[in-house]
């Protein structure tokens, strides 16, 4: 068993995981990372680059908040990785107001000093030529914002952490957690890890890890495609990253980086997924490029050239998509992070951050209530 005691385990070394297990080891804790997959890998949810970062965020003051912290984070670590994660593209919202209203979103945003600009239909498309939007619709946009290089910030994450002296086994799956009085036990089929505290943050699996871990975590399959687009107008460097809530559904895209098309991806609906399922490949279900290809028809029509390819990805829903960064409701030495909703990537920086500042300093430096696992329970017993 010695060799095999370690300060914290973590369990999942993805978006959040091998962010915490960098943190970790840069104040010298003991930390062991098991992934199941070679992360950055294509199985889980963080595979596909890039996604967006924006710090204009419904969902009320705390998620600027990390959103700004986390944009810090990522600098940082561009600085020490020294390669280019994160681009500056700037990122148009775009909403049927009947859908969704700005104005809140606004108003928090400039109280946090987030740069906004708020545009009608027409000036959005006389500034990017590629878009046609119905006459009511709304723009809002953030020069500031951008996207992440999602699979390169996962590397970096993991050259980073092994070079501050983490462990990392991969393709090892955890079959089994346990907690063994004041300590925890990951098993596997090469044998048990134990540890003082565990970090699970398992993505699309967290229901396999049933009945340790009871979260009400909805894994879906999700779709995206790379669509040939008329250059120069969709260039990155010309186009911006979007979101569009619109009567055929919502959706969110790229512009078309190094020639690969635009990216677009829908963000509502997609098919359950039940870990130890196949994940259908993109193109076995008829919306998978029906849905997008629409979108694009409609509104950047330019944009909707061949397909130049697709992916499948996975989304992990809670019912109020809301994350859950909390300790476990029966283990205080045992930290959850999960259900990140498919809008989690660009807070993986700081989210790992503050479970490491969390497990050292016993205060995770932001108000993280809102994420509690029990709110559920709440909900439940009305
Ligand atoms: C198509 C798509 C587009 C997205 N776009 C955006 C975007 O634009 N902006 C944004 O902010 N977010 C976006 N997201 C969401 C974001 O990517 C996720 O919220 C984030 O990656 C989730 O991180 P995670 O660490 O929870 O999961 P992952 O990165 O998947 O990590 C979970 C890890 O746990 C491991 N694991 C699970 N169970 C076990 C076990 N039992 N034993 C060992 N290892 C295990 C897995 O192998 C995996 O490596 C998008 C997601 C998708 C799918």
């Amino acid at each position: 068993m010695s060799g095999r005691h370690y300060d914290v385990l973590i369990v999942g070394a993805g978006s959040m995981g091998m962010s915490a297990g960098y943190y970790l080891a840069r104040e010298g804790v003991r930390t062991l990372l098991i992934d199941a997959f070679d992360p950055p890998h294509e199985s889980g949810s963080h595979h596909g680059e890039p996604r967006l970062i924006r710090h204009a965020y419904t969902g009320g003051p705390v998620y600027i908040e990390l959103a700004l912290a986390a944009d810090r984070l990522w600098q940082e670590l561009e600085a020490a990785a020294e390669e280019k994660l994160l681009e500056r593209s700037g990122v148009l919202n775009m909403a049927d107001p009947a859908l969704r209203a700005f104005d809140r979103r606004i108003a928090d945003a400039e109280a946090a000093g987030v740069m906004i600009e708020h545009l009608s239909a027409a000036e959005v498309g006389r500034r990017w030529p590629g878009i046609r939007l119905p006459d009511d619709y709304e723009g809002m946009y953030e020069p500031d914002a951008g996207y992440l290089y999602s699979e390169r910030c996962v590397a970096a994450y993991k050259r980073l952490a092994l070079a501050e002296g983490a462990e990392l086994l991969s393709h090892t799956p955890v079959i089994r957690l346990e907690a063994t009085g004041a300590g925890v036990a990951a098993h596997t089929h090469q044998g048990a890890y134990y540890a003082d505290r565990l970090i699970v943050t398992a993505g699309a699996w967290f229901p396999a890890l049933e009945p340790f871990v009871s979260l009400p975590i909805r894994p879906v399959r999700k779709t995206v495609g790379w669509f040939a687009s008329r250059e120069p107008l969709f260039e990155a460097g010309q186009f911006p990253g979007f979101t569009l809530a619109s009567e055929l559904g919502g959706f969110y895209g790229f512009p078309s980086i190094a020639g690969a098309g635009v990216k677009i991806g829908r963000h509502d609906g997609g098919l359950p997924w039940e870990p130890g399922q196949e994940v259908k490949p993109f193109g076995s279900q008829p919306e998978d490029e029906g849905d997008l290809r629409r979108a694009l028809d409609a509104y950047m029509p330019l944009a909707a050239g061949k397909l130049n390819r697709g992916a499948v990805c996975k989304y992990e829903l809670t019912p109020d998509r809301d994350f859950i960064i909390d300790r476990h409701p029966a283990y205080p030495h045992v930290w959850l992070a999960g259900g990140f909703s498919g809008h989690g990537f660009k807070f993986a920086s700081v989210v790992g951050r503050l479970l490491a500042d969390w497990i050292v300093r016993d205060d995770p430096g932001f108000d993280v209530r809102m994420f509690s696992a029990s709110r559920f329970a709440a909900i439940r017993n009305g």
